[in-house]
């Protein structure tokens, strides 16, 4: 289940309208939800729910597929009602997936106006839909769709294009009393969307999901994704996340996980607070990091484990920490709960280090 909303660190978070993905709150006082999007053929149900499983387990809160085919929008009734995450149907250019997906009891639709021709002469009857069955909707702007009507206006899918365009469906929804929205404005770059979701943020009160679109493969687009949404996060806007990975989805939802840790925003669990190592290093930090990460990856508590690789700074770190290592002279004195408990030599600094963090997850869980 979902933790309970942690203490904000980083100011206030922006009042927004809440409203419910099936079981999951978005928006309001809704801790920041993590979202995915399925890699699978829709229509193959099995390898769906399959990757709607991994990503369940993986910690993803919402789960979104597409929709581009008639075999998809069949698969969707048996998708949405044995998916063990709301799901979110993921509708281009075919308004009556639109209807379908509602009548499938999608957990939630996403539309992208730029997407869908006369967009704006079907909204009355999406609304109508929609609202009988009490589903919201995402507008979903990004830049590589923009309406040819913004697009001619601006010259470009700047800001304020994107903003604009999204504000204008908005409108559209809401003048058929229609409130259940959730935006996003999606841009490859982390500056222009940056700057797009604080004009968004600034004219409504619509919950906001953020993603940097086509952010690319894993390394450029986890520090695309964790630069955006830290300057958006740290302002108190955003209340759904996808990290758009060139990658499995599995590796999106623990990149947008280990996110909102970073920021306080989600109760941290394993935590490495290892060195860089440097000239002074006695020890070799890189590799005692990785085996104690791989060893403890996963683990469901708290826990700051500290890898040091000399006395400048290794006690220090090691007493603040649940549990460390600091080392010198080809062995590591090992710290639990500030202080040491024992002494061994370098090849036994990992065992050692996995063995004590066991020992206190057991407690942990007794407790
Ligand atoms: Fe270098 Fe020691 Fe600091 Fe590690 S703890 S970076 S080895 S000075």
């Amino acid at each position: 289940g979902m933790p309970a909303v942690p203490p904000q660190t980083l100011g206030e978070r922006r009042r927004t309208r809440a409203l419910r993905v099936g079981r999951v709150g978005v928006g309001g006082d809704f801790p920041i939800a993590v979202q995915s999007m399925t890699t699978t053929v829709t229509a193959d149900v099995n390898a769906t729910l399959q990757q709607i499983a991994e990503l369940a387990a993986a910690g993803c809160d919402i789960v979104r597929v597409a929709c581009p085919s008639p075999d998809d929008a069949d698969a969707l009734p048996v998708i949405a009602a044995k998916s063990s995450l709301p799901v979110i149907a993921d509708i281009h250019f075919q308004p009556k997936y639109v209807f379908a997906a509602i009548d499938a009891g999608c957990a939630g639709i996403r539309v992208n106006p730029g997407n869908i021709r006369k967009f704006d002469d079907q909204v009355a009857a999406i609304a109508r839909a929609a609202k009988d069955r009490g589903t919201p909707i995402r507008i979903g702007v990004n830049a590589g769709s923009l309406d040819a009507r913004l697009l001619a206006k601006h010259g470009r899918a700047t800001p304020e294009a994107l903003v604009e365009s999204a504000l204008w469906e908005a409108s559209l929804f809401a003048e058929h009393d229609f409130h259940d929205l959730k935006i996003s404005v999606k841009h490859h770059d982390p500056v222009v969307m940056i700057r797009a979701y604080e004009l968004l943020a600034e004219a409504c009160d619509y919950p906001l999901h953020l993603g940097v679109t086509e952010a690319g493969p894993a390394f450029q687009g986890t520090v695309k994704s964790a630069v955006a949404f830290g300057a958006l996060l740290r302002q108190g806007i955003g209340d759904t996340i996808r990290v758009s990975l060139s990658a499995p989805p599995v590796e999106e939802v623990k990149v947008g996980l280990h996110i909102l840790r970073a920021l306080g925003l989600r109760p941290r669990k394993l935590e490495i607070v290892s060195c860089p190592s440097c000239g002074r290093a006695q020890v070799d930090v890189y590799r005692l990091a990785a085996e104690v990460t791989a060893a403890l990856e996963g683990m469901d508590i708290p826990l700051r484990v500290a890898v040091m690789g000399c006395v400048v700074n290794g006690p220090g770190e090691a007493r603040e920490a649940d549990l460390g290592v600091a080392s010198g002279n080809g062995k590591g004195q090992i710290f639990v709960r500030g202080k040491v408990v024992r002494t061994v030599p370098e090849s036994r600094i990992a065992e050692t280090l996995i063995e004590e963090a066991l020992r206190l997850a057991g407690e942990a869980r007794e407790e």
